[in-house]
């Protein structure tokens, strides 16, 4: 479960990224965060993994406070969040296999594991998520040689070998044509339904969030200004 607290993030400049924020995101949920651009989207989800401190509030992480915690706490909340972006964020000089396999260094002591051979387990677990999203046969191939709708799969599968229950995807289509858009949220949805792995997924589009949430959550200025199942949601942003 992920709660926000009265949550308010003050860019230096003085802008107001969020703007007093309650929510709560259940277990297995799949919410789609919908906005114009500079509604707050990415600043949402940045907050919830903390890639930037919150200026005011809380947000709890299944009970912990990700906003107090610090050193190992901090890391291990962390493990269990992973990101997606809308640039895939892999390093494309690299095998798609390691790409996948940097899900499990959080779970080792040094990095000398991302360097040197992975336990047989991490090798497992990479190929498994790979099989998930149906990506297996590229584990060899480099990250770059992919179609961006690929690269995006890989993404998905490194945070499938995090073991990570909740997912954070700030617009991850934005940069793909329809068809890959569909393989890509389709991937997504069939995690949450097949692990239970709670999804926000930030959009700009309305009508893809509506075929693919089961909770809209609409935010303008920093603030929500709508929340509720999908039958209710308008294109009133
Ligand atoms: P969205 O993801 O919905 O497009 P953002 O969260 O990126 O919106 O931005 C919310 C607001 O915060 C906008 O006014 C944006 O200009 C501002 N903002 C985002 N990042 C920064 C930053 N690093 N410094 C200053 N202002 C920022
Ligand atoms: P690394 O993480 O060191 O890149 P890889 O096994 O992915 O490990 O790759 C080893 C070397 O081979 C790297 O220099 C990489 O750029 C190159 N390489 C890997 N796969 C391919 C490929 N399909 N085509 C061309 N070069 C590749």
């Amino acid at each position: 479960m992920i709660e926000l607290h009265n949550v308010t993030k003050l860019y230096p400049n003085g802008t107001k990224g969020l703007n007093h924020i309650d929510l709560s995101i259940y277990e297995g949920e799949f919410v789609v965060i919908v906005g114009l651009s500079g509604a707050g989207k990415s600043t949402l989800l940045r907050s919830i993994n903390r890639l930037h401190d919150i200026s005011e509030g809380d947000i709890l992480i299944n009970g912990q406070s990700i906003t107090k915690a610090h050193g190992k706490q901090l890391r291990l909340i962390r493990r269990s969040i992973g990101m997606i972006f809308q640039s895939f964020n892999l390093v494309k000089r690299s095998s798609v296999l390691r790409n996948v396999l940097a899900g499990r260094v959080g779970y080792h002591s040094t990095l000398r594991t991302w360097i040197g051979r992975f336990p047989e387990r991490d090798m497992h677990l990479a190929f498994e998520a790979l099989n998930r999203v149906n990506i297996a046969e590229k584990a060899y191939s480099r990250a770059d040689e992919l179609s961006g709708g690929q690269q995006q799969r890989v993404a998905i599968a490194r945070v499938l070998a995090q073991e990570a229950t909740i997912i954070l995807a700030d617009e991850p289509v934005a940069s793909l044509d329809p068809l890959t858009t569909k393989q890509v949220m389709d991937d997504l949805k069939k995690i949450n339904q097949e692990l239970g792995i709670t999804t926000i997924v930030n959009l700009h589009d309305v009508d893809l969030a509506r075929q693919y949430a089961t909770r809209i959550i609409g935010l303008r200025a920093g603030e929500v200004v709508f929340d509720g199942p999908v039958a209710e949601a308008t294109d009133e942003r």
